[in-house]
């Protein structure tokens, strides 16, 4: 088992911000953390990878206690934490060369990290000059450093601007093909994005824990699409088995399907056959969303 938590409480003075939480993490699955802010996912995190204690319960990373076997628990492991610390004075490949001396890392896996995290056409320069998610890539990179088989990512994607953000899920998606990933976020969409489990946290109690998948099997499905002009919802109602329609903003609209079956080609179809043009069209998980707002509302 990669992770494994068992009935862990951390109180900070008389606030309770984790409440007597359990879960189990397989290992190469891919698993969200998914809550609001100030939900309790950073205590967890930091208890999993031993930079603070639990008050009551136990947790084990790679099947070694995260009290008694600390050594163990942080070779297995790898993290990145939600304010990636980085020293921007240094160069990328001196960054990493200092941190694979702390770890005791051999030379050659600097090159290895460099190329698992893309971080190749910018490795020569400061890493005050990178954008920011080039930055993730080198958190990333450190984390991978001693070839951790866990890895525990604090809100990975927070502040990447929408490109850099599809290159950053690509890459934990492609990381977690080999390794387990544990990741927090307090949005639903990077969960569908990456995700083959989620794990939902509110108030420090674990309230729901489902494989994506299982979700996905749901019966229903929002098709948000954005046209080149105004269509009246009536019309929109027409298509086949339509629940509701919503108009978000401007010409976007937020279409729930009573079916499972992909309905993207409908609404393509839609558009052709009335002259209308197709600014955006994407898929959401409806059960996914409603579970989460009704659970973290
Ligand atoms: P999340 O990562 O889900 O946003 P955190 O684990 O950071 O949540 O915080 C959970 C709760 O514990 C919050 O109410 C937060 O204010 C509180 N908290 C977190 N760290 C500390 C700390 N070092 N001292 C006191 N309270 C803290």
């Amino acid at each position: 088992m990669s992770i494994e938590v068992k009935n862990i409480t951390k109180l900070y003075k008389d606030q309770k911000a984790l409440n007597n939480v359990s879960f189990k993490v397989k290992d190469a699955e891919i698993v969200g953390f998914l809550g609001p802010n100030g939900a309790g996912k950073s205590t967890m995190m930091k208890i999993l990878t031993t930079y603070i204690k639990a008050d009551e319960g136990s947790a084990s990373v790679n099947n070694f206690d995260v009290d008694t076997e600390k050594k163990e628990v942080q070779t297995s492991v790898g993290y990145l934490p939600e304010h990636n610390p980085l020293y921007t004075d240094l160069y990328v490949k001196e960054y990493l060369n200092f941190n694979a001396n702390v770890y005791g890392t051999p030379k050659s896996r600097i090159e290895e990290v460099i190329e698992l995290t893309g971080l190749k056409p910018e490795a020569h320069k400061k890493i005050s000059q990178l954008s920011k998610g080039y930055r993730q890539r080198v958190g990333l990179a450190n984390a991978l450093l001693h070839n951790p088989d866990v890895l525990i990512l604090d809100e990975p994607t927070t502040g990447l601007d929408p490109n850099q953000l599809i290159d950053i899920r690509n890459l934990i998606k492609s990381i977690g093909k080999e390794k387990t990933v544990f990741l927090s976020t307090h949005i639903m969409q990077e969960v569908e994005a990456m995700c083959d489990r989620v794990i939902i946290i509110n108030k420090g109690e674990v309230v729901a824990d489902k494989y994506l998948k299982d979700l996905r099997d749901g019966q229903e499905q929002i098709v948000i699409v954005e046209f080149d002009y105004r269509v009246e919802d009536a019309f929109i109602l027409k298509l086949p088995k339509v629940k509701s329609v919503k108009n978000t903003y401007g010409f976007v609209y937020e279409i729930t399907f009573s079916t499972k079956e992909d309905m993207r080609s409908h609404v393509f179809d839609f558009a052709h056959d009335n002259d209308l043009k197709i600014l955006q069209l994407n898929q959401k998980n409806a059960s996914l969303e409603s579970l989460f707002q009704e659970l973290t509302k």
